[in-house]
């Protein structure tokens, strides 16, 4: 509990990001501590956590070897500047990480967030191509619904209706390919949906309009996270991959949801066997603990920037003062370790079907329209009453927290991502949990 009681006139100073601000502050909702798969609410309850906290915290909170990780490094070196300096745990991090990437993936650039991560991936792809003498490439291919992240890249490739509406498109000459989503043929379905594939062929009509010759990169999520968790159909990646080949275009796989774990693999390149470009990466990578995230490059990337450089430049004229920070490097050789040390991902792939029959369980409760799921991840849809898009499921989200479940919701879909130590009976009680607030909602 806080020293002092929280009183609503004391909210009004902190501008919070993604929220309804008026709508929070007239009846907050405040978490104190955290602890393995809880979260304490400032008023004193419990919390399953159902969305590691915003699909991050997946080795759990406050584990030990994590924090006592953090501790020991803010007491050693708190910061150290990593322009023409180093320090040797960023090393040791880019090595352990290189091991679990996938082939021909050893180079690893720090960045302190998903958004970071993406807008550096997109620099990178740039300036490949200009090194490699081909700088007409300039082009981007994002994806209809994609996320990726708040810079002014991301949300240019991104494609999400209500950041062009506020902010217009970005990046000139981004275009887009369609959704892969029909829901009279992927409804309710266990996994990757077998229909769909034909949305990535879509690739080579934007190769046709706008030649192959002017675009440097194909960016997608592995599996579409923030807008409403959508399991890209089988064969989807690969024909993206195939086509990109064709064409000299880079892949670039936005890892930041499904990287460390998530779908029951490292990585979601290495669930579906196509080996990306670049992978953009944040969250998991120190289970949450500290911002953090990382650009994994193919070797041929790093190598032909670099060897394109005259001697003794700088070849990529680009970083952040917290590239590689002590403090969330150290956290993320701890949570790399403990990782490995308790097998989380291969629990996550161990759990997955357990989490599917769980979650398709909820296919005759009341409102639901469909449900996907893929690994520790899944995605519940309502039917959205009529005229108010989104009002129904904010409803469940804080009737469920007010039951003890912590969930997350876009639009009219419930999200759900917990953190990979979750049992079979935590796994019971969320679900318990959302067919009965679904049950009292109207
Ligand atoms: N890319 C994807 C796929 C994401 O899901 C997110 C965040 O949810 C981001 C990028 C942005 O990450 P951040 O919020 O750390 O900037």
């Amino acid at each position: 509990m806080p020293d002092t009681p929280i009183k609503p006139n004391d909210l009004e100073a902190h501008w919070m990001p993604f929220t309804a601000n008026r709508q929070f502050k007239a009846a907050p909702r405040m978490l104190v501590a955290a602890k393995d798969m809880h979260y304490t609410s400032h008023d004193g309850r419990q919390i399953l956590d159902g969305t590691a906290g915003l699909w991050c915290c997946n080795a759990g909170h406050g584990r030990a070897p994590i924090v006592e990780a953090i501790q020991k490094q803010a007491a050693l070196m708190d910061y150290a500047p990593p322009f023409q300096m180093g320090h040797p745990a960023a090393f040791e991090l880019a090595n352990r990480l290189s091991e679990i990437s996938p082939d021909g993936m050893n180079h690893v650039f720090f960045t302190n967030s998903g958004s970071e991560s993406v807008d550096t991936a997109l620099k990178m792809a740039l300036a490949y191509h200009k090194a490699n003498g081909e700088s007409s490439r300039t082009r981007f291919i994002g994806r209809e619904k994609g996320y990726h992240g708040v810079g002014f890249g991301g949300i240019s490739v991104g494609g999400l209706g209500n950041n062009r509406k506020q902010y217009g498109n970005q990046l000139p000459g981004t275009d887009h390919l369609p959704f892969f989503y029909d829901r009279n043929k992927q409804g309710f379905s266990k996994g990757e949906p077998t229909s769909g594939v034909e949305a990535a062929e879509a690739l080579e009509q934007l190769v046709a309009l706008h030649d192959a010759s002017t675009i440097a990169a194909v960016i997608v999520e592995p599996m579409v996270g923030s807008a409403g968790v959508y399991i890209t159909p089988t064969g989807y990646l690969q024909k993206l991959r195939e086509i990109c080949d064709k064409h000299g275009i880079l892949l670039i796989f936005d890892e930041v949801i499904t990287g460390f774990g998530r779908l029951g693999a490292a990585f979601a390149a290495e669930k579906y066997s196509v080996t990306p470009d670049m992978m953009t990466t944040a969250k998991g990578l120190n289970s949450g603990t500290v911002p953090m995230g990382a650009v994994f490059v193919q070797d041929k990337i790093y190598n032909t920037i670099v060897d394109a450089a005259a001697e003794n430049m700088i070849e990529l004229f680009h970083g952040y003062t917290y590239s590689a920070h002590p403090i969330a490097v150290a956290a993320a050789l701890a949570s790399q370790k403990l990782y490995k040390d308790e097998g989380l991902f291969e629990r996550a792939a161990e759990l997955a079907p357990y989490w599917q029959d769980a979650i398709h369980s909820l296919k005759d409760a009341n409102h639901v329209v469909d449900i996907r799921n893929s690994g520790l991840v899944g995605g519940v849809e309502l039917e959205a009453r009529p005229g108010k898009p989104t009002a129904r499921a904010y409803d469940v989200f804080v009737k469920a927290y007010e039951k003890g479940l912590l969930v997350r919701t876009t639009g009219d879909i419930i999200a759900l991502s917990p953190p990979l130590i979750i049992s079979k009976e935590q796994i019971d009680e969320i679900f318990g949990i959302l067919r009965d607030t679904l049950a009292e909602t109207n």
